[in-house]
């Protein structure tokens, strides 16, 4: 896995080619369970770890967040948990890194743990921007129990927007529906990093069916994601970013993963089988769909999996 260069003053003297570091051997990839209790599980305090020179990943308080740090500004992507305490951090997170205020806001989906605190960057008169799908699903979308609807954007896109600033270009495209029918990536050329929001976890990524998710969407994205100039995604979920080389190593376990499932239904396996009986063990580390992943035996999860690939 890619490993961060964490650190302070130090960071100004790393050269672009150190920061990021391939790193030998697969250890485990962190993996994240939206399903628990908030307080209790993967919620690691908030921390930052540099990915390249000017850009930073925020883990921790949610969904990973992405800062990219230009002359005259700088650019987040998501926002975390909705709350004070998570928004107060998140600032100071970001001011750590940078004392230049926030010019823009990207959200790259409607759930609360990437958009909690688009309100106080709203109220700010920071430019909240998300795609057209994320306007119109935001709306209406399922929100979970004890969780906040979060608003409309400021600016919405159909295809692309971009917006940049001194040293700092940032292009956002909206995606087929995939974990969400709202989802958008963003891309920043100069550095060769994408801000993936939840189309890539590290392990196995989750559909939200409910919420007009569909999995031969992300792999859609996915074949699309190739066109682009990147050598490192940031997931939204999991501790570190993924190089070229293991993304291409997950798009070819997620097809194999969509062709087991497909031959598992076309065989009979009842829904209350397939994930028990589909082979995943010889996927690696946080691919196990039947026991890691407990978004994936969701029922209304389960439902959307099975009708989606029956078809
Ligand atoms: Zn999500």
């Amino acid at each position: 896995m890619l490993k961060f260069v964490v650190g302070g003053a130090a960071l100004a003297a790393v050269s672009a080619a150190a920061t990021v570091v391939l790193a030998q051997g697969a250890a485990p990839r962190p993996i994240y369970d939206p399903s628990a209790p908030p307080a209790t599980s993967d919620l690691t305090p908030l921390v930052v770890h540099q990915v390249k020179p000017g850009l930073y990943m925020l883990v921790g308080d949610g969904g990973n967040a992405t800062i990219r740090v230009a002359d005259d500004g700088v650019i987040l992507v998501d926002t975390k948990l909705t709350g004070d305490n998570y928004y107060q951090e998140l600032m100071q997170k970001i001011q750590s890194v940078s004392d230049k205020p926030i010019k823009y806001v990207f959200v790259t989906h409607v759930h609360n743990d990437h958009s909690g605190n688009t309100p106080q960057f709203e109220a700010a008169g920071i430019p909240v921007i998300a795609s057209d799908d994320y306007k119109a699903l935001v709306a209406t979308y399922t929100v979970r129990p004890g969780q906040m609807r979060s608003p409309a954007p400021t600016v919405s896109f159909a295809k692309t927007y971009t917006v940049k600033l001194k040293g700092a270009t940032a292009t956002a495209y909206a995606l087929h529906a995939a974990h969400t029918a709202s989802d958008s990536i963003v891309y920043f050329p100069d550095e060769k990093v994408v801000a993936m929001g939840d189309n890539m976890f590290s392990g196995a990524p989750t559909v939200d069916w409910l919420n007009g998710g569909r999995l031969l969407g992300l792999q859609k994205n996915w074949v699309k994601l190739e066109k682009l100039d990147f050598d490192t995604l940031i997931p939204g979920h999991g501790a570190t970013p993924i190089s070229r080389a293991e993304f291409e190593a997950d798009r070819k376990k997620l097809d194999l993963l969509i062709e087991r499932l497909r031959a598992a239904i076309k065989a009979g396996v009842p829904k209350s089988e397939l994930l028990a009986t589909v082979k995943v063990d010889d996927l690696g580390p946080g691919w196990s769909i039947k026991d890691q992943h407990t978004e994936w035996s969701r029922p209304a999860r389960l439902d959307g999996l099975y009708a989606e690939l029956s078809k």
